[in-house]
């Protein structure tokens, strides 16, 4: 009962959130800070500008302010409101509910898809956690004061009227950007464990802008990291790609190292890192990546992966073609070991597992360099991703640059030099093969073709 009393005096939240200094936002003027309207994608816009012509509330929110006030141009604008969903739709023509158990809406703005959400809060009675404390639900309306409460950092619980420019700030999330401080909304650990995903986000987060995570906010994540077991591993998937596509990967791993999360991630990076080589591969992959992102390009998920896994491949291939697997066999049996053991913390989706595995299955087709599947290699749909995979292994010391070199000139050669570039013996080689694959004695040179061509 008294505490009751104290939290109405104090308008104190549910467990889990002390808050109670952050009630009212301080409202920043558009003369004290420099995101203006016109960086607000025009969809985003509209849409505040049209709900709060009904009557609503209406801001851009969370990530994209944030970026903003970086000097970062952000990814997309996503719209909080007051409104409810059917009110958004009644608004907003071309628009869709999304989503069974918290509806947020989609507007359809010219090419531009706006996601709309009403203002969340918390449950009012029992909160739905499981064993370990995680929210299973997160689907209540809230006023906005609640909706600040229950995003992560103070960071991301910043909104901006495009209308009038003014910034709202719930929890001093503009001071803590300029003092590059990540802290975390309320009691770190009870937060973590209410959702351990952003132990993650706090990691990529910090990577990206350039923050430090505030010790409060940092010390409980070694001991707490054990709660990711409990997240669903598409979730884990999906954080685990923003951070490898945030073109600061190679911050985020190291980070995510640092702080010992990567064991219920990403369980084969630890041996991957292991040996030199291994750890040069990567570097050099990621920062490749990283600079193609921040220059705009795009990179493929599947390459990543095939960038992360591949050293545990390479080595299982390896130690079974020892074990006496013919070396294709060796291979596939690698790749399906790999993709099993890490697939068990992290659900990496079929689509981007089929696509991981052709990168790898070209290594050992790109070995290849006579006859008529030369050209078939040089068709496939994955082989620029194999050859730039094959490249990084050159470049990381694992093979010598010859191949990669050869196949970078039958790239670029015309039609008669390719055919002059085909090894004539392999010719001669892969006829024989054929007719001798049928006598069970001869296998030993299907083994010589396609052997591992790493030293290591
Ligand atoms: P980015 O878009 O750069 O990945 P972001 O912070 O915008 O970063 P989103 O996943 O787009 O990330 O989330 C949008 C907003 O939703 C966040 O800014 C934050 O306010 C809130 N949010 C996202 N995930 C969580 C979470 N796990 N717990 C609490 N709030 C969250
Ligand atoms: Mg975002």
């Amino acid at each position: 009962m008294i505490r009751k009393i104290i939290r109405r005096i104090f308008r104190q939240p549910e467990q889990g959130t002390t808050l109670a200094r952050a009630v009212e936002p301080a409202i920043i003027p558009p003369e004290s800070h420099p995101v203006r309207r016109k960086q607000i994608s025009s969809g985003s816009r509209k849409v505040c500008e049209t709900l709060q012509q009904q009557g609503h509330k209406a801001y851009v929110v969370g990530g994209a302010v944030r970026d903003l006030l970086t000097g970062i141009t952000p990814k997309d604008f996503d719209v909080a409101t007051d409104a409810t969903p059917d009110e958004v739709r009644r608004c907003l023509k071309r628009s869709r509910l999304i989503g069974r158990r918290f509806q947020i809406v989609h507007a359809y703005m010219g090419r531009e898809i706006v996601e709309i959400t009403t203002f969340r809060g918390r449950e009012k009675h029992a909160e739905k956690t499981d064993a370990h404390g995680r929210l299973l639900r997160d689907n209540v309306f809230g006023n906005q004061s609640e909706d600040a409460a229950r995003r992560d950092f103070t960071i991301n619980a910043l909104y901006f009227d495009p209308v009038s420019e003014h910034i709202l700030d719930y929890h001093h999330g503009v001071a803590d950007l300029k003092q590059k401080t990540l802290r975390v909304i309320g009691d770190p650990k009870t937060r973590y464990r209410e959702d351990p995903v952003r132990m993650l986000r706090a990691v990529r987060l910090a990577a990206k802008l350039g923050l430090f995570i505030d010790p409060e906010a940092r010390r409980p994540i070694r001991e707490m990291a054990v709660l990711l077991e409990n997240v669903p591993t598409p979730r884990l998937f999906d954080e685990i790609l923003k951070m490898l596509t945030s073109g600061y990967a190679i911050e985020c791993l190291s980070a995510l190292r640092a702080e010992g999360l990567q064991h219920d991630t990403l369980p084969l990076l630890d041996m991957a890192l292991h040996d030199p080589q291994g750890e040069k591969f990567i570097q050099l992959a990621l920062a490749n990546t990283d600079q193609r992102i921040r220059e705009g390009k795009t990179s493929s998920p599947a390459f990543l992966f095939a960038v992360l896994l591949w050293r545990e491949v390479n080595v299982t291939w390896q130690k079974l073609c020892q074990e006496g697997e013919p070396p294709q066999t060796a291979l596939f049996q690698a790749m399906s070991d790999v993709l099993q053991t890490q697939g068990e913390k992290l659900a990496i989706t079929r689509r981007i597992a089929a696509d991981i595995k052709e990168i790898w299955a070209l290594q050992s087709r790109l070995e290849q360099r006579s006859g008529k599947r030369v050209y078939g290699i040089l068709a496939h749909p994955r082989f620029r991703a194999a050859y730039d995979f094959l490249l990084l292994r050159a470049e990381a010391g694992e093979i010598a640059p010859e191949l990669p070199d050869w196949w970078l000139a039958f790239q670029e050669a015309d039609t008669q030099t390719r055919a002059e570039m085909l090894l004539p013996v392999a010719n001669g080689n892969k006829k024989r093969r054929r007719k001798r694959r049928s006598k069970p004695t001869k296998n030993a040179e299907y083994s010589e073709e396609s052997a591992p061509v790493n030293d290591a």
